[in-house]
């Protein structure tokens, strides 16, 4: 690991590397990359950055406007532990060849001026970030994009689900677990145990603090727990711990998927987000003595997301899919509002953490998110939070999914959207307090390409289950 620009040569050198992997993120926070000869890089391209292509990527330039910059972030750098001959890897922010500044569509770009922006408040110096990325491993995935056979079938060593018959578990007889049932049995119930072995030395390889890994909830579903960080670097182990986990699955001859919801009728794959603010050194969500020793500062910071849950969607639950994770009896939360031990609120206080370790864990978001533009929307929320004194609905310590639609009206307890149509309506009404570091113009862009690559094709296309109720 490289500190500068005269440390990556040397590190070269040594590693005798053959290529340098450029890599950057769309707004899908999809992983694009292009590879340079050693030979043909040297630090003058590395301080100025290299050009590429911009109107080939989702929702970014025009096709007459189409050049930009990479700029790589040099101290990011790592060997690519996949590549037959010696690769580095290195982040790069995307830079506007008119404007000579970052692009305004470049996720990476807008994490670090919402960064800056926390900091212009003067409210905090630091941001710590912990997302805990859920996964499934399939050994095969049949998938029929027609409208007059829609459907797709999975297998699992651990289980087998057909969307057309929804019927599952077909030959889960054996030692493997039964729906619901992956919460925390040992093997050989346990099928992945040497998979997530691999994938947690090769996440050491590339930089990444493993602490733990483990079997989830559903029939296939593993997570692997990394130690949190500053928020660009947390943003950047995301891309890392994708890229990682998928690999190493596709290397055994499996796949694995951060998709939020593949199976009907189990749980489904969160990202779970821990944060906190921090200034000189200090936990500015720490107040010992309060509820879960939560300070004011962090109650409003959950208070200002809460109040623009609704809209952040769009980033954190970007997808489709995304709303059919977010319903009732899976773990993953609809109820906007907040506890210390309620894994059934959008934001859990985690019970019994001490100064250095209280933050505030919201449940809601999942992988299909940018990380760059989830973390920062979530911030930029929670920033908004703190200046107007917003305060959350809570604490709620009873079992949130047993409450009625009713119940929840009642006690006027706001929930999060449940279609990504929901989302982007809300966003369209409420982006105000993302205005500092999102353009109105990205916004907009981001905007319409959730409707036309998402939302539409989606609405307008027969499911499944819809022949089963309709086909009369
Ligand atoms: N899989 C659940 C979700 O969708 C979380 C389960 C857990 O980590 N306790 O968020
Ligand atoms: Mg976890
Ligand atoms: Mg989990
Ligand atoms: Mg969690």
């Amino acid at each position: 690991f490289v500190n500068n620009i005269d440390e990556f040569f040397a590190f070269c050198e040594e590693n005798d590397v053959q290529f340098v992997d450029l890599r950057f993120t769309d707004i899908k926070g999809t992983w694009h990359h292009v590879s340079y000869r050693m030979s043909a890089i040297n630090s003058e391209l590395l301080e100025s950055g290299l050009p590429f292509d911009g109107s080939s990527i989702d929702a970014w330039q025009p096709i007459n406007r189409s050049d930009m910059i990479l700029k790589p972030d040099v101290p990011t750098a790592f060997l690519d532990p996949f590549t037959a001959d010696p690769t580095i890897i290195v982040f790069c922010d995307v830079y506007d060849i008119y404007k000579e500044r970052m692009y305004e569509r470049c996720p990476r770009s807008i994490a670090k001026a919402t960064l800056k922006h926390a900091e212009s408040l003067g409210i905090a110096d630091a941001a710590y970030f912990g997302p805990e990325n859920e996964f499934f491993v399939f050994d095969n995935v049949q998938f029929v994009d027609n409208p007059n056979e829609a459907g797709y079938k999975i297998d699992t060593e651990e289980g087998e689900w057909n969307s057309n018959t929804n019927y599952a578990d077909m030959y889960n007889t054996g030692h493997r677990p039964g729906n619901k049932g992956g919460y925390f049995p040992v093997a050989p119930t346990d099928s992945m145990v040497d998979l997530r072995a691999e994938m947690m030395m090769v996440l050491e390889q590339v930089g990444l603090e493993v602490i733990l890994g483990h079997h989830e909830v559903a029939q296939g579903q593993g997570e692997i727990g990394i130690v949190f960080s500053d928020m660009i670097t947390a943003a950047d182990n995301v891309q890392k711990l994708k890229y990682v986990v998928k690999m190493v699955a596709h290397l055994n001859g499996k796949t694995a998927t951060f998709m939020p919801k593949p199976i009907f009728g189990d749980n489904g794959n969160g990202m779970h987000v821990h944060q906190s603010l921090w200034k000189e050194g200090k936990n500015l969500f720490y107040e010992k003595g309060n509820y879960a020793n939560i300070s004011e500062m962090g109650l409003h910071y959950i208070g200002g997301i809460f109040k623009h849950a609704r809209s952040i969607a769009a980033f954190t639950n970007p997808t489709t899919n995304s709303y059919k994770r977010l319903i009732p009896g899976f773990e993953a939360p609809s109820i906007l509002t907040y506890s210390s031990q309620n894994r059934s609120a959008s934001c859990r206080i985690p019970y019994g953490a001490g100064e250095k370790s209280t933050r505030v864990e919201m449940r809601f978001p999942d992988s299909t998110a940018c990380p760059y533009l989830a973390f920062s929307a979530l911030m930029m929320a929670g920033l908004d939070g703190i200046k107007n004194k917003d305060i959350p609905i809570g604490p709620m310590d009873i079992d949130l999914f047993e409450l009625t639609l009713d119940e929840i009206r009642e006690k006027g307890i706001p929930q999060m959207p449940h279609t990504l149509r929901g989302s982007l309506e809300s966003l369209i009404r409420d982006n105000d307090f993302l205005k500092p570091v999102f353009t109105q113009e990205f916004v907009n862009a981001y905007k319409n390409y959730r409707f036309e690559r998402d939302v539409w094709p989606d609405e307008g296309r027969p499911t499944a289950y819809e022949f089963k109720t309709t086909f009369q």
